[in-house]
């Protein structure tokens, strides 16, 4: 069956030539005990590589059951190795990380044998060689016969036809070498067993064929094979190692060098570790910093009013004595009047509404979030005078009308608006402190409307509007707080008209506290009066339709700071050649908060990330050195797959498979370490920046950080696990 014609093999060390095999020619029946006998050197391993395919002739050729190998490819070899062949070394040559069980198993995984048929053939061989009830040891927890059962049971797990054995009792003592001979002396009853000794008695005592060689010549033959050679074709099946094996050697290796292996992978999560964390502290922050700018912008919207104005000179006017956010409670009267030199009209014509109205309907749809107009009202607010000491009237204190939009306000008094709107919810939170009394509630269908007064930073209020609550300032510089706060004025809705209308159809407006606008409020707020929710707007303008008037003012809500930007570029182009006294201004309130922030956190990010992406690759070159190091330590382990029919590419799996565990094992704990640091992170930065839960780690970008540590490690694998596929199995077996 297996027929050797003419083989030579030689090796060159420097300039010399070593003939390991020299013209050799031999055949060997299909059922027989062969023993090849001769002194260290003569080429016995060599023959055993030649004829078990791990090795190649330099020439002559191999045919098995009458074909040539002459023209085998690298996948026939492995194929050959795997189905025909069965080796068994002196040195054992266990996989040390596999179980007794798994190691038999292994050829069979690689011709592709379910796991329940391997379980049952690897138990059922090793029940043959005796070791039932070791088969889930360890190798390094048997004896040396035990260990060199376990490797005869693997040589014939795969039912070969030849079992190659090369001193298989080189290393045993000569009670345990008995027993071993007897066992492969049963075995060679169905099978080609060709055995390498140098013990001689041994061999006469159980081979039916003694073979000896020196110089790679054979010198004597004491029984030549019959002429049974058939010529019936030979059919192999594919090796091919699955993932799961892979995966299991790779476990097991890893579970064996855990703690290298948890190092490495803990090398590898520092980096992955570090950009989590800089990605969670700028996602969290552009997160804030978008909904700061929503917030921002939905309150402080660019507005177009009756008047022009300078907020900034106005505020500063006549503070000098004055403390900012005081602690008192009262309130300071402001003569307004001296500020009418600041203002100017702000004539909001039809060609300039229906100029905003068209970007509104167009460009407009994607820059604003929304638009607010607000109209002339017939309005008046009344005060209960006393005129004898036992009657009373309500006098219209302050009025607007529908008809006024021409020149009949002043500018001054449209600006200094008594009856001032709050900004909603959020916006009213960030930038107001309640600083005495209650924030208002109102119950308008039972008439009910409660207002604040608003003070500026020094706690000032125009004079106008304690006036219009009945309060003579004539002497007096300072008010009480609880003097102001329970007022109750009447807000009548339309022409009031003191002898014929209805004081009872007016609503009853009382102060309910006071508040101040934050030191914290970055925004440049001009709202000094009394101040009325946005409900109350709605309520009436609904309800009184026929009061209301053309436009007074208008407010438009970018989406965010570059629309902002845009909507202002386009209220611009329509002021380009007017007459100063024609151009429309508008009132930018967010004006002091740019953009810059979230462009700055960017560059920040870009920046740490890439020095953490130096670790990346400090980390991903350590990978590559441990691999290295394990394709060394696992030389042998190399050889014995290739000798049990693993193909190259088999072997770059099982360390590509390493890598990637290593890889996954890095990420994983990477994203694992930042969320739990993520938590003082952000309990440190709440304690200093009082925002809650800023660094978030998007899990998107956990999954991708995982996969490029996974990537990382395999590039880094890659080229070790190439060396190790390319070893030659002959020198993988011999080295030590
Ligand atoms: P044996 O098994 O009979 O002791 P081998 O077949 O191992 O002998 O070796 C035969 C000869 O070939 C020896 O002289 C050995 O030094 C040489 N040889 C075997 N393998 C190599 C190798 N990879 N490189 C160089 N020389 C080798
Ligand atoms: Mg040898």
């Amino acid at each position: 069956m297996l027929k050797l014609v003419d083989i030579s093999k030689s090796y060159t060390i420097g300039d010399f030539n070593q003939n390991a095999l020299d013209n050799l020619s031999v055949e060997f029946n299909s059922k027989d005990f062969v023993a090849i006998l001769g002194p260290s050197g003569c080429g016995k391993t060599t023959l055993l590589n030649v004829i078990g395919g791990l090795d190649h002739a330099d020439s002559g050729d191999l045919l098995i059951n009458g074909r040539s190998t002459k023209n085998f490819k690298d996948s026939d070899w492995d194929m050959y190795r795997n189905n025909t062949i069965g080796f068994i070394f002196q040195s054992h040559n266990l996989i040390t990380h596999l179980s007794v069980l798994q190691n038999v198993e292994m050829g069979l995984s690689l011709s592709g044998v379910s796991q329940s048929e391997r379980t049952k053939r690897a138990t059922e061989v090793l029940e043959r060689v005796g070791l039932k009830d070791h088969i889930h040891k360890r190798p390094n927890q048997l004896s040396g016969g035990q260990s060199q059962r376990v490797a005869i049971a693997r040589a014939l797990a795969n039912n070969p036809d030849i079992i190659l054995a090369d001193e298989p009792t080189g290393s045993l003592d000569s009670e345990t070498s008995v027993q071993i001979m007897e066992l492969i002396k049963e075995i060679a009853q169905e099978k080609l067993v060709i055995l390498v000794t140098h013990d001689s008695e041994l061999a006469k005592k159980y081979a039916s064929r003694l073979i000896k060689l020196k110089d790679g010549q054979i010198t004597s033959d004491s029984k030549p094979a019959d002429q049974d050679s058939k010529t019936n074709g030979i059919q192999f099946k594919k090796t091919a190692m699955s993932f799961k094996t892979a995966f299991i050697s790779s476990i097991n290796n890893i579970r064996t060098k855990l703690g290298r292996t948890i190092l490495t992978a803990l090398a590898g999560s520092i980096g992955i570790i570090g950009i989590a964390l800089i990605l969670s502290l700028s996602n969290g922050l552009d997160q804030q910093i978008q909904n700061f700018e929503e917030d921002t912008l939905s309150g402080y919207p660019i507005s177009i009013t009756e008047s022009k104005l300078d907020f900034e000179k106005m505020m500063d006017y006549g503070q000098e004595d004055l403390t900012e956010y005081p602690d008192s409670t009262s309130a300071y009267v402001f003569d307004e009047s001296e500020l009418t030199s600041f203002l100017q009209p702000n004539t909001i014509t039809d060609d300039y509404i229906q100029y905003v109205q068209d970007y509104v309907a167009g460009d407009g749809q994607e820059t604003l979030a929304g638009v607010k107009y607000q109209y002339y009202m017939n309005m008046s607010l009344l005060q209960y005078y006393q005129i004898t000491s036992t009657e009373g009237a309500y006098m219209p204190v302050y009025s607007e009308s529908i008809e006024s939009d021409d020149s009949s306000t002043s500018p001054y008094q449209a600006a200094m608006n008594i009856f001032t709107l709050l900004p909603d919810g959020q916006v009213f939170e960030n930038n107001y402190d309640l600083i005495y009394g209650n924030l208002p509630v109102n119950n308008l269908e039972e008439g009910q409307i409660q207002v604040v007064l608003v003070v500026d930073e020094y706690n000032r209020i125009f004079k106008s509007t304690l006036e219009v609550l009945g309060i003579d300032t004539t002497d007096i510089t300072e008010v009480n707080f609880s003097d102001l706060v329970g007022q109750e004025l009447k807000l009548y809705v339309g022409e009031y008209d003191v002898l014929t209308s209805d004081v009872n159809d007016a609503f009853t407006v009382t102060i309910s506290g006071i508040i101040r606008q934050k030191e914290s409020s970055n925004v440049s707020l001009l709202y000094n009066g009394l101040g009325y929710t946005s409900e109350v707007t709605d309520y009436i303008t609904e309800n009184y339709p026929t009061e209301v008037g053309a436009i007074k003012s208008i407010n438009l809500y970018p989406n965010d700071f570059d629309s902002k930007e845009l909507v202002k570029e386009y209220l611009d182009a329509y002021n380009v050649g007017l007459l100063d006294t024609e151009k429309v201004e508008y009132i930018d309130q967010a004006a002091t908060i740019t953009a810059m922030v979230g462009g700055v956190i960017d560059t920040i990010s870009i920046v740490l990330i890439a020095f953490t992406a130096v670790s990346l690759v400090v980390s991903s070159i350590m990978i590559s050195i441990i691999t290295y190091v394990s394709v060394i330590e696992r030389t042998k382990e190399i050889g014995v797959l290739r000798a049990l029919g693993a193909r190259k590419k088999d072997i770059s799996r099982i360390f590509n498979v390493e890598n990637i565990l290593i890889g996954f094992g890095a990420g994983f704990a990477g994203i694992v370490v930042s969320l739990l640091l993520l938590i003082p992170i952000n309990l440190i930065i709440e304690h200093f920046a009082d925002m809650a839960n800023v660094a978030s780690l998007n899990p998107i970008a956990a999954i991708i950080l995982i996969l490029i540590s996974v990537l990382l490690a395999v590039v880094a694998g890659l080229l070790p696990a190439r060396m190790a596929a390319k070893k030659d199995p002959v020198v993988a077996l011999r080295t030590e």
